[in-house]
């Protein structure tokens, strides 16, 4: 996505107000962006169920970020519920955020484990 139109979207977005981050083309340009994959376990949403957007801090606890753009994501059913409102001051408890974290500094794979690196 163009940043122009990511730009027009999000005026758009904040237009609109409350709950704006279901409608339809937002929804669109979120999955277009993540290729119809989830930004936490990177499941093809479209294999797994519906999509649902992300909000990477809580709208509960960041209210003035809910309809922030660079506070939304794309994340498959399983872990928008897993993660739910979840959030930690606690850098080490912190969930990664994917667009923004260097994810592979802070995991390692080992076989089938992901671990801390720290
Ligand atoms: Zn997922």
């Amino acid at each position: 996505m163009l940043e122009r139109d990511r730009e027009q979207l999000a005026a758009a977005f904040r237009r609109r107000g409350k709950s704006s981050w279901r409608h339809t083309e937002i929804v669109r340009a979120l999955q277009r962006d993540a290729e119809n994959k989830c930004m936490y376990c990177e499941s093809f949403i479209d294999d797994v169920s519906y999509g649902a957007v992300e909000h990477i801090l809580p709208k509960s606890r960041f209210e003035h970020l809910a309809l922030e753009w660079s506070n939304l994501g794309y994340c498959c059913p399983r872990c928008n519920t897993n993660k739910g409102a979840y959030w930690s001051e606690d850098d080490e408890l912190r969930v990664l955020d994917p667009y923004t974290d260097e994810i592979e500094s802070a995991l390692m794979i080992v076989g089938p484990v992901v671990l801390p690196r720290s």
